[in-house]
């Protein structure tokens, strides 16, 4: 970019073209002189300003003398040609409005972020695009760039500061900007310190000579940023997170899963874990089932393990998403190694394994003072289909001061209770069966060792669940404080935001499907994680938002719609909604709790009545 700053520049034409191209050059620090027998108020007002020098004449030979640069803006083509002439021949650079042939410069529109700029010129061809343009990426480039580029600025003092060759150097630049920098969606963050550090630091291949897969990782260009993630420090791409997700419900996620999920790139879940997907990740996160799903067979551990890889290399930030905890049954470990073999960073965040959780929510402590002091969590599948027994059943039966969780438990449990009674374990031994623990499909049987199988079957209990033998058990129901919330069973749909009504839908123990509008990927993963009970509609808008998606998993002929508001309510009959629940357009949360709980008096309700 030339810089004008100081520069005596010359306009030849007083009309408002001439002020746009005065007021251009201004703003560049230049000098202006306009030469014209008349002029717009604009220019007039420049005078006053004293912003420039104006001689009210016609232009005359031997005006563009001593300028840097010469604009002709005036209606009479001769005198735009002759002032072309004569720029051209002292070789003063001049540019004529809208008369592309007799320009040798352009004045791009300009975009500005501290020392960054970005022109946009179109050689005068179409400057009505060029101001679009222009408006475009004012509006796309944040302040941030501005940062970005003083950082990018000391990142390159510092690396000429280490006299690297230039091959070394160049690497560096590369990792900075790849690290740094979002092309599809122009976003740009400020390293951190560590980050810089890290990248100034020398490398496997210059200190030995040799390339390494790791450092090769380190300078992986490609990498989508997260435009959530914004300039804050996130994780670092191509870090792949093996995230706990708990054992279903929502909120049991930790605060660093939530986080890593909130910036990640490409997320790679299990069935078991997709109802704790954050149901408003933005479309461009890529999504990997590689669970079970209706139809469909689980991918081979293998494959998992290679696309972990494949998107780490990619320099993708990638979760992935674990139903409870990462290394607890969950072949986390065998993840884990597979990254490590590859040479791809990785973190594990620790989650609610389904022994606690689910112990937790059917009331079950799984220690208590006097009566459990050892607590051991076994899987139940491996002792069956393994080469040999790999739990000693005769060990644990004979400890009655213990809790015994079974995981993959439900079709081996029979052959686990006859081991365990023939080892001496009391028949009478307390056992409970939970599927399902934590969400609003949790189910709990609870009866004796000799009994549970035949408990469960008779119940319907499916998968996935655990058994808990031990004294504990005893408490399920005193302790239970799950199921007797007004809500236990409620999977409900709402429209984000919805901050008045969530809090106290979840304190009343409805599970919460807070969905942004239109549906995204994120979302139509999550109601169909699990099946929804009914749908919170605020408005005949999110009635219609909706109506598309009935029908889709997650959404049967039972759900429920909960209208607030006549409005709703006769918008969703309309389209032939089945369940119609029509409350007060200003209903309060409470009242809601109670039209959703069933337990609703027509006065409580204000007039909800169910069509
Ligand atoms: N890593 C997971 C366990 C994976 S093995 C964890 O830490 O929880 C899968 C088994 O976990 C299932 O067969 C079942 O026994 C158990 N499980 C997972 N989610 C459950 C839930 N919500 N309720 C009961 N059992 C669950």
């Amino acid at each position: 970019m030339l810089s004008l700053r100081g520069r005596r520049v010359l306009v030849v034409g007083g009309g408002e073209v001439a002020l746009r191209k005065t007021q251009g050059v201004l703003a560049e620090g230049a000098v202006p002189k306009v030469i014209a027998p008349e002029v717009v108020p604009g220019m007039e007002e420049l005078e006053r300003r004293g912003a420039i020098e104006l001689r009210r004449r016609c232009y005359r030979p031997g005006d563009a003398a001593g300028f840097a640069l010469v604009f002709a803006a005036t209606d009479d083509p001769g005198v735009n040609a002759r002032v072309f002439a004569e720029a051209q021949e002292a070789g003063i650079w001049v540019n004529v409005a809208d008369e592309p042939a007799l320009c040798t410069f352009h004045l791009p529109a300009r975009v500005q972020r501290g020392a960054m700029q970005l022109a946009v010129a179109s050689e005068g061809g179409a400057p009505f695009v060029v101001r679009r343009l222009r408006q475009v990426l004012e509006g796309r480039l944040g302040p941030e760039w501005a940062e970005w580029m003083d950082a990018a600025t000391r990142f390159r003092q510092a690396v000429r500061a280490l006299g690297l060759p230039s091959a070394a150097a160049e690497r560096r630049y590369e990792t900075f900007f790849a690290n740094t920098v979002d092309g599809d969606r122009l976003r740009a963050r400020v390293p951190t310190a560590d980050e810089v550090a890290a990248w100034l630091a020398p490398r496997g291949e210059e200190s030995r000579g040799g390339g390494d897969r790791a450092s090769a990782l380190g300078e992986v260009v490609a990498l989508p940023l997260n435009p959530r993630a914004g300039p804050a420090p996130g994780p670092r791409p191509g870090l792949v997170s093996l995230v706990g997700a708990g054992p279903g419900d929502p909120g049991l996620l930790t605060v660093r899963a939530r986080q890593r999920l909130l910036s990640a790139d490409a997320i790679v879940y299990d069935r078991l874990a997709a109802q704790a997907l954050p149901p408003d990740l933005g479309e461009e996160v890529e999504l990997h089932c590689v669970g079970k799903e209706a139809g469909r067979h689980p991918v081979p551990q293998e494959e998992i393990n290679a696309l972990l890889v494949r998107l780490a290399i990619a320099g993708r930030r990638t979760v992935r998403l674990k139903g409870g905890d990462p290394f607890v049954f969950g072949r986390g470990s065998e993840e884990a190694e597979a990254l490590r073999r590859a040479g791809v960073p990785y973190e594990i965040v620790p989650g609610v394994t389904a022994a606690i959780g689910a112990a937790a929510c059917a009331g079950i402590p799984v220690t208590h003072r006097g009566e459990s002091v050892r607590l051991t969590l076994v899987t139940a599948h491996e002792s069956v289909k393994g080469a040999g027994p790999q739990v000693r059943w005769d060990l644990l039966a004979q400890d009655p001061h213990a809790t015994l969780v079974g995981y993959m438990g439900v079709s081996s449990l029979p052959d686990v209770a006859e081991k365990l009674q023939a080892a001496g374990m009391p028949a009478s031994t307390p056992a409970a069966l939970v599927s399902h623990g934590t969400t609003a499909g949790q189910r709990v049987v609870v009866s004796t060792i000799a009994r549970l199988h035949g408990a469960g079957i008779a119940a319907g209990i499916r998968p996935p669940a655990i058994f808990v033998i031990g004294p504990t058990v005893r408490h399920a129901a005193a302790l239970d404080w799950f199921v007797s919330r007004p809500l236990s069973g409620a999977r409900l749909g709402v429209f984000a935001p919805a901050a008045e009504l969530s809090p106290v839908l979840d304190v009343a123990g409805a599970e919460l499907v807070e969905a942004p509008r239109p549906l995204g990927p994120a979302a139509r993963v999550v109601i169909g994680a699990a099946p929804l009970t009914g749908w919170l509609l605020r408005s005949v808008d999110e009635v219609e938002a909706l109506e598309e998606e009935r029908g889709l998993p997650g959404w049967d002929a039972e759900v429920r719609a909960y209208c607030l508001g006549r409005p709703a309510a006769e918008r969703a009959r309309a389209l032939g909604w089945a369940h119609v629940v029509e409350l007060a357009a200003d209903a309060a949360p409470e009242a809601v709790v109670a039209a959703v709980s069933g337990r609703s008096s027509g006065a409580a309700l204000a007039g909800a009545r169910e069509a």
